[in-house]
Parts: structure tokens; C-alpha cells; sequence
């Protein structure tokens, strides 16, 4: 038998939530969504009403339902798109990103990585990182650099609570005290780095799914095929395990670490900081004279040039013959596969 929403009584549910112990209909559900958001920005001092905002958007669900809530909650909330050069899958989330900004009128800036940074996704991968490691770093690099020089003192990512469950479990599995110091929905902003800030930390992937789809929101259904071996996605299949025995699980896990374990770890976060200062090369704070991010960029570069001059010998001593795979495809991937935000 069909349940009725929990909120307005009137209209048949089309999702529960476990954790709020709720069942709601699709009108119900989508304000369901937009409150949770803005609870988690003012909780958490992300936005002042009205802000302006820059956000990351991949053409997933995630970064997709972000930017939709925002701009429906009044945030004057514009997009950019990073182009990783990850072959035929960056070309079908760029497009679910041009769409999405073309149907709500939105303003997309679009940067390409290999023009900025001088190398693509595929082509760091293998220099002393994985390949989402080294995506990681590349993006948040990129993207506060295009925060700051567009003149956005915010920038939005859309890490949902599943994704914050996974890495917190990393953390705590190998009790790093430092980066468990560093988790908080609400990076500060600093000098040449804007403050990043996460709204959907309250919300888990099954919901901005169903979100996307009730709203008619095209995002990009197909995994990334360069996160094999991904460990986030192994953690999400054993807490996925655990919130089917447990539900609630999650979020009780994460939002408990909020409230009462991350302002224990005050000291540890202030010793973290003192001990950083600016890289000599960008001005990202690292512990190091040069960070992590302008030594993989440097890895990267030359891994290329290598790779170029392999090939330049190689066409010189047999002209005509192919000299060996291309530049920047990825492999086809098999195994686990990293959803997309
Ligand atoms: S799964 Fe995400 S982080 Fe990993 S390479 Fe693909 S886009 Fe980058
Ligand atoms: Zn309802
Ligand atoms: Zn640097």
C-alpha cells in the first residue's frame, strides 16, 4: 500500500529517508533538500544571504543539485567546469554542465587543465600519485586560482555526505589526527585563497540522485574510468554494508563528528597550521619549500616531454611507422569505479 508524505499528509511518498525517519512526496522532498542546505550554510557560516558564489561543477549529480539549490535559495551562484582531458567522459560532463547553466540562464566559466597547467588527467597519472590523488591536487589548485582571479571570495564543492563518511573513515583508520583536524564543512578564507565550502554535507547521494531526477536535471550517469583501485569507493561499499544493518548510520557517524569530536581538536589544528608556510613557487601552504601540488605538476610536465622525445627518436629512426599510443587517453578501466560529483 502506498505510504503518505510525513509532511503534508496529502500527496503518496516517492522517497524515505531513514535517518529523519521520513517519507515524502516529491514537492516535500525537494524542500526537504533546500532546507537541509541552508541549514548547513548557516550552521556553518559557508554564505552571507545573497553571497555571490563560484561553483565546481563536474556535470555529476552532486555539483549539478548544488548549484540548483543555490540559485533557488537566492545565491547569486555562477559554474566552473574544469576539462581534465579524461577523452570521451570529460566531453559528456562538460556537456551536462553547458546544458545545465544554458537552461537556468547561469553564467559557466570553462577552463581546460592541459592549457592552464600544461598536462591532462591521463598524463599525470603515474608521476609518484594515483590518478585521482593527483586530480584531486590539480583541482583544488586550479579551482582556487580561478575563484581568486574572477574575483569570488567563495567556492562550492559538492561533497555529499557519503563522500565525507568515506574519507572521514580513511582518517580514522589511520588516526590521522591532522587531516581528521582538517575535515570541517567550512574551509576560512585567507589571503589568495578563497574560503571552500561544502552545503550538502547533510545530504547522501541517494538524495541528490533523487533530487536530480525530480527536478529533470540531466546529469552524468557513467563513472569516471580513471578511479580503479579507488580506496574512497571501497569505504563507501562497507558503510553502504553498514547503513543497510544500521540505518542512520552515516549520518549519525559524521554529523557525531562534528559536534563532538572535531572542537577537541582544536590544539591539533593549530600546530598543524603553524608548522605550514607558503610554497615558494604558488603560495599554497605546505610544510615543505615546494608543495605537493607544483612538484606533481612538475613530474607531470617532464613525464610528457619524455614521453614526446621517445616518440620523436623513435619516428626519426623508422619514418612512417606509428610511435606507440597517443598522448592523453586513459585506458579502458574495469573494476570499481568513482561516481561523479
Ligand atoms: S574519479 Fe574523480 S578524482 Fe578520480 S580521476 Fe576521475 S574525476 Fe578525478
Ligand atoms: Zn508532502
Ligand atoms: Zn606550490
Amino acid at each position: 500500500m502506498a505510504v503518505n508524505c510525513r509532511r503534508c499528509r496529502e500527496a503518496p511518498a516517492v522517497i524515505d529517508i531513514p535517518h529523519h525517519q521520513l517519507s515524502l512526496c516529491a514537492p516535500c522532498f525537494l524542500k526537504h533538500c533546500r532546507d537541509q542546505v541552508q541549514r548547513t550554510i548557516d550552521a556553518h557560516k559557508m554564505l552571507e544571504p545573497g553571497e555571490r558564489c563560484l561553483v565546481a561543477v563536474s556535470g555529476g549529480k552532486d555539483s549539478l543539485a548544488v548549484w540548483d539549490i543555490l540559485l533557488d535559495l537566492g545565491y547569486p551562484a555562477d559554474g566552473v567546469y574544469l576539462g581534465l582531458g579524461i577523452g570521451e567522459y570529460s566531453d559528456a560532463s562538460a556537456e551536462r554542465a553547458r546544458g545545465f547553466a544554458a537552461k537556468r540562464g547561469a553564467r559557466l566559466i570553462e577552463v581546460d587543465l592541459a592549457t592552464e597547467l600544461g598536462f591532462t588527467i591521463p598524463e599525470a597519472r603515474g608521476a609518484g600519485r594515483s590518478s585521482c590523488s593527483a586530480c584531486g591536487l590539480s583541482k583544488r589548485h586550479l579551482l582556487n586560482r580561478v575563484a581568486v582571479e574572477n574575483g569570488y571570495r567563495v567556492l562550492v564543492t559538492g561533497h555529499n555526505l557519503d563522500d565525507e563518511v568515506a574519507v572521514l573513515f580513511g582518517n580514522v583508520m589511520r588516526w590521522d589526527l591532522p587531516y581528521l583536524a582538517r575535515q570541517y564543512p567550512t574551509l576560512p578564507e585567507r589571503e589568495g585563497f578563497a574560503r571552500r565550502v561544502k552545503p550538502l554535507v547533510r545530504l547522501s547521494e541517494r538524495e541528490t540522485a533523487a533530487y536530480c531526477v525530480i527536478r529533470g536535471i540531466d546529469y552524468i550517469i557513467d563513472e569516471c574510468p580513471m578511479a580503479v583501485g579507488n580506496k574512497h569507493l571501497m569505504y563507501k561499499e562497507l558503510i553502504n554494508a553498514l547503513e543497510e544493518k544500521q540505518p542512520g548510520a552515516k549520518y549519525h557517524f559524521f554529523l557525531g563528528f562534528l559536534d563532538r569530536v572535531h572542537p577537541r581538536l582544536e590544539d591539533v589544528g593549530e600546530e598543524d597550521r603553524a608548522g605550514l608556510r607558503p610554497c615558494v613557487r604558488c603560495g599554497s601552504p605546505t610544510i615543505a619549500e615546494v608543495c605537493a601540488f607544483c612538484r606533481l605538476a612538475d613530474r607531470s610536465r617532464n613525464k610528457k616531454a619524455r614521453r614526446r622525445k621517445r616518440q620523436r627518436v623513435a619516428e626519426e629512426e623508422a619514418p612512417g611507422v606509428p610511435a606507440g599510443p597517443g598522448p592523453s587517453h586513459p585506458e579502458p578501466a574495469g573494476g570499481s569505479r568513482a561516481p561523479h560529483r
